[in-house]
C-alpha cells in the first residue's frame, strides 16, 4: 500500500478543506441546534462535484476513487457531523447500489441527477422489527402484471425528507429452503403511496436529515428493481461495506477536530499559573487521543485503498468503522474533560462532537455488529 496520497486526491482533500471551513463552519452550531438540513450547501457540494467523487465521469461523476472520498468524508466531517452523515449516506447508500448494481437505464436514469449533485437518494433497510436483523425484513413486493406493489415501513433513514429517490429492500418471494428473498427497488420519492415523516428529535447528527418512510400499495415498474432479484440480500452486504468506509472517515474527521480543539484549548487554557498543556495528566490524554486517530486514519485509508484495487475489504472496513467510530467517541470524551466547564457548552463545539460520535458506533452496523462481522472473517 503507497501511503502518499497522489496530486489529485491532496487537491480533491484541499478544496474540500476550505469549503469546510469557509462555508459550512460558520453554520455547523446553527445547524446542529436548529437540527436544520443544510439543503443549501449540498447544492454548493453538487457544484463543487463532491457528489459524485467516486462515479466515472459517464454518470455524472469525478471519476476519482475510494480514497479521495474518504479524504472528502474525513474533511466534511471535521468541521460538522450532520453534514458528513448526509454526505457520506448521500453517496455510499443512496448512489453507489445503484452504480454497483443497476442497469444501464437505471443508472442513467437515477444515478446520473445523483453524481452531478442535482438531488440526493437515500437507502432504506432498517425497519421497526428489523435492525441489526436486516434478514427480518417484513416490508412485502408482490409482482402485478408489469408492476412491484410495496407494502411496509422504514424507520431512520438518512436524507429521505430530501431525496429523489429511496432504494427500498423488500421480501420478494421464497427461496427453495424456505427462507426470504429480498430484492432491492429503486422508488422516485413522489410515487403515490410514499410517507416521509422527518419528526424524530435526535441526541447528535441533528442536522442530518431522518426519515420514517410508510409504503401503502406503493406502485413502481418492474425494471425498477434492483440488480438481481434474488441477490438483494449479498447486495445490501456489499454497499455497507463500503459504507463502513464512509462513515470510519467520518468518524476519522470528527476525532481529529477533538484533537485539534482540546490541543489548542489545553494550550491557552492557564490554572496554577501555566498552560493545562504542562500537565502530564493532560499530556497523556492528548497522545492517546493523536495516536488512535493516527491509526483510525490508517487502517480507514487502507479499507478504501483495498476497495480500490479490487481487493477483498469486509475485514478491514469493520475493522476500520469499529475502531474509527469508538475512537471519536473516546476522542470526543477526552475533548470535552480537558475543557472541563467550558466544553459542557455548546459553544465550544466538543460536547457536539461527543453526541455525533455516538450515532456512529450505531449507524451502518453498531459495534456489536462489527465485532460478528470480523469474527466471522476469522472463520467463527
Ligand atoms: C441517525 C440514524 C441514521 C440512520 N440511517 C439509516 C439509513 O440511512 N438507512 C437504514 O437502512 N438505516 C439507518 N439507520 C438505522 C441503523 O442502521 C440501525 O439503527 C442499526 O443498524 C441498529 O439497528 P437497531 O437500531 O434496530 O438496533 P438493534 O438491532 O435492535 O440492536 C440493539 C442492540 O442489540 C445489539 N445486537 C443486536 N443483534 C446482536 C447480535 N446478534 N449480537 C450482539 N449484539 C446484538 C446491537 O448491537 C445493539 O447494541 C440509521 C439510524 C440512525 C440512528
Amino acid at each position: 500500500m503507497n501511503f502518499e496520497l497522489t496530486k489529485e486526491q491532496e487537491m480533491t482533500r484541499k478544496m474540500v478543506r476550505d469549503f469546510a471551513e469557509d462555508v459550512i463552519q460558520p453554520r455547523a452550531i446553527d445547524i446542529d441546534v436548529n437540527a436544520d438540513f443544510p439543503d443549501d450547501i449540498f447544492k454548493e457540494m453538487g457544484k463543487l462535484g463532491l457528489l459524485g467523487i467516486p462515479f466515472p465521469e459517464e454518470y455524472g461523476g469525478a471519476g476519482g476513487d475510494t480514497v479521495t472520498y474518504a479524504l472528502a468524508v474525513e474533511e466534511i466531517g471535521r468541521i460538522c457531523g450532520s453534514t458528513g452523515l448526509s454526505y457520506a449516506a448521500a453517496v455510499s447508500l443512496g448512489a453507489s447500489p445503484i452504480y454497483y448494481f443497476g442497469t444501464e437505464e437505471q443508472k442513467q436514469e437515477f444515478l446520473v441527477p445523483l453524481a452531478k449533485g442535482e438531488g440526493l437518494a437515500s437507502f432504506g433497510l432498517t425497519e421497526p422489527n428489523a435492525g441489526s436483523d436486516a434478514g427480518g425484513t417484513q416490508t412485502r413486493a408482490v409482482l402485478d402484471g408489469d408492476e412491484y406493489v410495496i407494502n411496509g415501513e422504514k424507520s431512520w433513514i438518512t436524507n429521505a425528507g430530501y431525496a429523489r429517490s429511496i432504494t427500498v429492500t423488500a421480501v420478494s418471494g421464497k427461496r427453495d429452503d424456505g427462507k426470504n428473498i429480498i430484492s432491492a427497488f429503486i422508488v422516485p420519492a413522489d410515487t403515490p403511496g410514499l410517507t416521509i415523516n422527518s419528526n424524530y428529535d435526535k441526541m447528535g447528527v441533528r442536522g442530518s436529515n431522518t426519515s420514517e418512510i410508510i409504503l401503502e400499495d406503493v406502485r413502481v415498474p418492474k425494471e425498477n428493481i434492483l440488480g438481481d432479484p434474488k441477490k438483494g440480500f449479498g447486495q445490501f452486504l456489499y454497499t455497507l461495506d463500503g459504507g463502513r468506509i464512509s462513515i470510519a472517515a467520518l468518524a476519522v474527521g470528527v476525532a481529529q477536530a477533538s484533537l485539534d480543539r482540546a490541543l489548542a484549548y489545553a494550550k491557552e487554557r492557564k490554572q496554577f499559573g501555566q498552560p493545562i498543556s504542562n500537565f502530564q495528566a493532560i499530556q497523556f490524554k492528548l497522545a492517546d487521543m493523536a495516536m488512535e486517530v493516527e491509526l483510525a486514519r490508517n487502517i480507514t485509508m487502507k479499507a478504501a485503498w483495498l476497495k480500490d484495487q479490487g481487493k477483498p475489504f469486509t475485514k478491514e472496513s469493520a475493522y476500520a468503522k469499529l475502531f474509527a467510530s469508538e475512537t471519536a467517541f473516546r476522542s470526543a470524551n477526552q475533548a470535552i474533560q480537558i475543557h472541563g466547564g467550558y466544553g459542557y457548552m455548546r459553544e465550544y463545539e466538543v460536547e457536539r462532537y461527543l453526541r455525533d460520535a455516538k450515532l456512529l458506533e450505531i449507524g451502518e452496523g453498531t459495534s456489536e455488529i462489527q465485532r460478528l462481522v470480523i469474527a466471522r472473517q476469522l472463520g467463527c
